[in-house]
């Protein structure tokens, strides 16, 4: 078999990867929707795709789960290639899409015990009830489900043949905040039990509860990848400091800025902490009050939108610059 994966210049052992994607590539009628994607996700880890609607997390999905063909790129999955031996994956991987059509007339456990038969070696029916916590309705039928139970008898589904790995299309998209609250806690499950959990969400704080690390696409592009936490570092120093300057003092020189309607004056200092320090140093000094001093450091939700906004280097604008046109890849 050819080398999908020649020596590259990512660290780590190539096949120890549940996947491994370098360079994809997928046009529409010569729009492109994914336009060199990488990918490399361990076993066992919560990876979660995060972008906006149209930002080609889907696309990328249907390709690793052999659904789509790629126009260019080397992707492999459990180490095969789903474009060219996906009938090798069908029994190693699990897969809940957006929508199912599931019987509405059968039962939860007759639903999980019809799929079993599928399956040489399926989990057991009782067992996969519980991992997705439906154990209350395991006798109600299909279509008294709520949409988040439905949801949950989904997942349910994909388990029953013990896969490696899981595919997770949205999982709690118009769900309630109850109703996601629980769909966690079944993806919480799954994670502790080591399976290889591959999701995508529009949801910043979804993606920072579930998944060990985070690729963030938009455009067809990764514009950032990490851990949750790490994706707000390079923003730390964009960290601001607000306050209403007192009418009798001027502050010292890189602490102020002229002032808002509101009166306010916001600063984004290289090194927040010192100004904090350098700031009410000065204060005390002098004797005066700094009304309303704040120092508000980026959510995570401002992160995400400064990331995947028009103005990104993922959005429009940010394709503009780059001299990007629809069509240049095919
Ligand atoms: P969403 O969050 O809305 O599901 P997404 O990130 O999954 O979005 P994709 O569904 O991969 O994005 O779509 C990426 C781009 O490709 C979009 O511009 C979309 O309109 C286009 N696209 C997706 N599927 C097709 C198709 N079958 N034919 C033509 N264009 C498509």
């Amino acid at each position: 078999m050819t080398d999908l994966h020649p020596a590259g210049d990512r660290a780590g052992p190539e096949r120890a990867l549940a996947v491994d994607v370098r360079g994809l590539v997928k046009s529409y009628s010569g729009v492109p929707a994914v336009r060199g994607i990488d990918l490399a996700i361990r076993p066992g880890e919560v990876f979660a795709l995060l972008g906006p609607n149209g930002a080609g997390k889907t696309t990328t999905v249907e390709i690793l789960e052999g659904y789509r063909t790629r126009d260019q790129g080397e992707v492999s999955v459990l180490g095969v290639d789903p474009g060219r031996q996906r009938s090798r994956l069908k029994s190693r991987t699990g897969v809940v899409l957006q929508s199912t059509g599931i019987d509405p007339y059968l039962t939860v456990r007759e639903t999980i015990a019809m799929y079993a038969s599928f399956y040489p070696h399926p989990r057991p029916a009782d067992e996969v009830i519980q991992l997705v916590g439906l154990e209350d309705k395991r006798n109600a039928r299909v279509r008294k489900l709520s949409g988040g139970q439905q949801r949950r008898l989904d997942v349910g589904i994909a388990l029953v043949g013990r896969p490696e790995l899981l595919f997770l299309d949205e999982p709690t998209t118009g769900f309630d905040p109850s109703a996601r609250r629980e769909a966690w806690g079944v993806i919480k499950n799954l994670a502790a039990l080591g399976m290889t959990v591959l999701l995508t969400t529009h949801y910043m704080d979804e993606a920072q509860f579930l998944a060990d690390r985070v690729a963030v696409i938009a455009a067809g592009r990764v514009v950032a990848e990490g851990t949750p936490e790490a994706l707000g570092d390079p923003w730390l120093a964009a960290t601001r400091i607000r306050y209403r300057p007192p009418a009798d003092a001027i502050p010292p020189h890189g602490l102020t800025a002229p002032q808002g309607p509101d009166g306010y004056v916001e600063i984004i200092p290289d090194d927040p902490v010192q100004a904090v320090h350098q700031l009410t140093g000065w204060a005390i000094d002098h004797g005066v009050r700094l009304d309303g001093l704040q120092v508000i450091r980026p959510s995570l939700e401002e992160i995400y939108l400064a990331l995947t906004g028009p103005s990104s280097p993922g959005g429009q604008a940010g394709r503009d610059r780059a001299g990007d046109q629809p069509g240049g890849t095919a």
